[in-house]
């Protein structure tokens, strides 16, 4: 296998109940209520997924869910998982902190970079992921790392500042190429600097959506998280990117899709995209029919 070619394996990186509203921003309940059905308190559960991307040579883990350090009154809202789901989830694929050689972060709210930084064992903050690189969009860190008034509550500190400190927090423009075989695309409006990557694989391109698209059911153009800091240039974003992805035929991993991994592109219509599942142990290298 070529350093270009990776492999790919989803994992859930915790679970999170949301206000469905704050998921489906402007689409009516009585439309996403028939798709994810919410409970009394109209919570919708929805997974923290990342990926973890192996080439033979390097171990890399694309974004890192919300880690260990949740307040206890976080954990209550968010009905987040005990302990530290991003470490666990690599334990099961047998993989240390100490293995993982870079994070790349689509974006830097918590629910994607909080498992970049841990509490150790003196309860001091520090880097989960001691001998990686962290890799975010140069205007991602802008914003997160001094924020204006109205984003700070949306970039706690302690899940960035040990990684500055460390001077291991490094940032990319639009278009680079982290490594061999795996690209960054800017694609604002979730925030100003999110990002998605696109992996090479035996299987033709992978990409990883963030929360450009964070379910199958947003591959609709209008449907756009109620957290998009500009939920118009997400619309636009989304065309771009799903429309080149139908060109290269990609695969699309979902960041919170509760029910479906991945999928691929099979029409656009208009501005919206039309997708399918893929079953993953169809593919391949890729051997997870579900989440580890
Ligand atoms: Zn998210």
């Amino acid at each position: 296998m070529s350093d270009r070619t990776w492999t790919l394996t989803p994992l859930v990186a915790g679970w999170t109940s949301y206000d469905g509203g704050t998921i489906f921003g402007l689409v009516p309940k009585s439309v996403w209520g028939e798709l994810l059905p919410p409970d009394e308190r109209n919570l919708v559960r929805i997974p923290n997924r990342c990926l973890l991307a192996r080439n033979g040579r390097e171990i890399v883990l694309v974004d890192s869910g919300y880690g260990g350090k949740g307040s206890r009154l976080d954990r209550e809202v968010f009905e987040m998982d005990a302990g530290n789901p991003t470490v666990d989830a690599l334990a099961r694929l047998e993989i240390a902190p100490t293995d993982v050689t870079a994070v790349v972060l689509t974006h830097l709210h918590f629910d994607h970079a909080g498992g970049a930084t841990i509490f150790d064992a003196e309860r001091k903050l520090a880097p989960t992921f001691p001998n990686a690189k962290y890799y975010a969009s140069r205007i991602e860190w802008e914003d997160a790392v001094d924020p204006a008034p109205e984003l700070r509550a949306a970039y706690p500190q302690n899940n960035l500042r040990p990684l500055l400190d460390a001077g291991i927090a490094l940032s990319f423009e639009d278009g680079a190429e982290i490594l061999p075989g795996l690209v960054a695309r800017i694609a604002p409006g979730h925030t100003r600097g999110s990002a998605v990557f696109e992996f090479e694989t035996a299987d033709g391109p992978a990409l990883f959506l963030g929360d450009l698209a964070p379910s199958h059911w947003h591959a609709k153009q209008l449907w756009t998280t109620a957290y998009d800091v500009r939920a118009i240039e997400t619309r636009r974003s989304k065309v771009d990117v799903f429309a080149a992805a139908l060109e290269r035929k990609a695969l699309l991993y979902w960041a919170h899709d509760p029910s479906v991994v991945s999928s691929r592109i099979v029409e656009r219509r208009g501005n919206n995209f039309i997708v399918e599942p893929v079953e993953l142990d169809e593919l391949g290298d890729v051997r997870f029919r579900r989440d580890n």
